[in-house]
């Protein structure tokens, strides 16, 4: 496709301009050095570029157009419902600003989805400030910060992570000042007893875990966990990102957690925003709750109000209090479902099954003894002997019209494949993809160079990824004509 400065045809106007009626000026006059001769604007009409950027749009992949099997993210479908109702005038221009006695129909969705998230999650308070689950995370961990110090348990600085957590994970507990311990995972996938027992100690502050964790494992011994951390004076917090298989069936509260993040955006309903606005309502035990940040939405049986008194709060983590329109979508999407949101996380967890069922034969599975949750992890291995990578199999289903798989994470299954497939997909489209990746893998097997040189049809083939990283290329080269 072309860009649009390469349709450029001298004195072609998608423009018109009313005639002047005031004092012509010569701008260079004013602007000096900040007077860019160089600049070469395409000109175009508007017929050109309305072709141009409705062109583009269709090249994009999205939730909207394509089954989208990003292990960890859960890109379910959104419901449209939502968007409307976040668009509404009403909602969208209200003033962060304006005064309660203005705002209580806001006040009232704060508070509702706040109320609901405490009953889905089994938790004393939840905090709906942070603006993504990372966000969660780093709150979460000044809470346990602010915990510890408030005791006098300054020295109280290691959090335990184990070797198959996100990212995030440990960046947030360096960002928070924490050493981070890494604990192994076992056979099953599951945090290492005996090594997480032998890491546990009195500089502990508490344990950062994911359930199900990122192998799509649910981790049998949370409860014990809890009890072994608090004996010991530490916490735990639990990475509630995939959380879609649990909703209306587990309470982590319930097991023990002191602290978990819900990405509003992964498991209720709201889009992942290309980098934002998300959501990463925070939920916490009673120990928590003196810390948490200003102000809550409360209800004093006639009126919601803004509650600005914590004393021993952590401060902000947001301006005003946090991604309105995404609490509008969350509780929606909550309310929609009502009673019935079980079945969310009941097919997630069955969509999840019978793919890795059909896939079984495909790829390695390296921890098939144990039952998934919402998603599993299957291992490109087998493909070594032919030269072809979990990379190749990825950028090859791209040519069936499927987003890839996450690759190369969790970090400790060697070129991995963790698919997702959520809920919201069809047998139908569970059996379509099985069945290109058995194509793809066959042709792997037999004409790996094929494998090896896709995507053919995307509109970029195969970009260097690395140095688009390190050297990237945002500007268009102006040529001065
Ligand atoms: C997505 C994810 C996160 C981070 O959440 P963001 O909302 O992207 O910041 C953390 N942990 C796990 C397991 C995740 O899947």
């Amino acid at each position: 496709m072309k860009l649009i400065f390469e349709l450029s045809r001298k004195g072609r106007k998608g423009y018109s301009l009313p005639v002047l009626d005031v004092p012509e000026i010569n701008l260079e006059d004013y602007l000096g050095d900040y007077f860019r001769q160089e600049l070469n604007f395409p000109q175009v009409s508007e017929l050109d570029v309305i072709r141009h950027y409705t062109n583009l749009s269709k090249l994009n992949y999205s939730v909207d157009t394509n089954f989208y099997p990003l292990g960890s993210c859960s890109m379910k479908y959104n419901p449209k419902i939502c968007e409307e109702l976040s668009r509404w005038e009403e909602f969208a221009s209200i003033h962060p600003m304006t005064p309660e006695e203005f705002a209580q129909g806001s006040l009232e969705i704060i508070y509702k989805l706040k109320e609901l998230l405490k009953e889905l999650g089994g938790f004393s308070e939840v905090c709906l400030q942070p603006a993504a689950g990372a966000q969660g995370e780093l709150l979460g961990l000044l809470l346990i910060r602010a915990y510890h110090r408030d005791r006098g348990k300054e020295h109280k600085r290691k959090i335990l992570i184990p070797d198959s957590a996100h990212g995030t994970n440990p960046a947030s507990a360096v960002i928070c000042g924490f050493e981070v311990i890494t604990v192994k995972s076992d056979a099953n996938g599951e945090l290492d007893w005996k090594d997480f027992s032998e890491k546990l100690d009195e500089d502990t502050a508490g344990l950062m875990i994911t359930n199900p964790n990122t192998l799509g494992i649910f981790e049998r011994k949370i409860k014990d966990m809890a009890d072994a951390l608090h004996e010991k004076g530490a916490l735990l917090y639990m990475d509630g990102a995939n959380f879609n298989a649990l909703v209306g069936i587990a309470k982590p509260g319930l097991w023990g957690v002191d602290v978990m993040h819900f990405n509003l955006h992964k498991t209720f309903g709201t889009p992942h925003g290309g980098g934002g606005p998300g959501g990463g309502a925070l939920g916490v035990s009673e120990k928590l709750k003196p810390y948490l940040p200003v102000p809550q939405v409360e209800f004093d049986g006639e009126r919601y109000f803004l509650n600005w008194e914590n004393p021993k709060s952590v401060g902000k983590v947001l301006a005003y209090f946090g991604h309105f329109g995404v609490m509008l979508r969350a509780l929606a999407y909550i309310l929609i479902y009502g009673q019935e949101i079980s079945n969310v996380a009941k097919y997630a967890v069955l969509n999840a099954r019978y793919l890795r069922h059909l896939l079984k034969d495909q790829l390695v599975d390296p921890y098939k003894h144990v039952p998934c949750m919402h998603e599993f992890v299957l291992s490109a291995s087998n493909l070594a002997k032919y030269d072809v990578r979990a990379i190749d199999v990825a950028k090859a289903l791209l040519d069936y019209g499927f987003y890839a798989p996450t690759v190369y994470f969790p970090l400790i299954v060697k070129e991995a494949l963790m698919i997702e497939p959520t809920e919201t997909e069809s047998i139908d489209t569970l059996e379509a993809f099985a069945k290109a990746l058995e194509e793809i893998i066959k042709c792997a097997k037999e004409n790996p160079q094929k494998i090896k040189s896709a995507p053919e049809k995307t509109p970029v083939r195969r970009i260097k990824e690395a140095e688009a990283n390190r050297n990237p290329v945002l500007r268009y080269p102006f040529r001065s004509s």
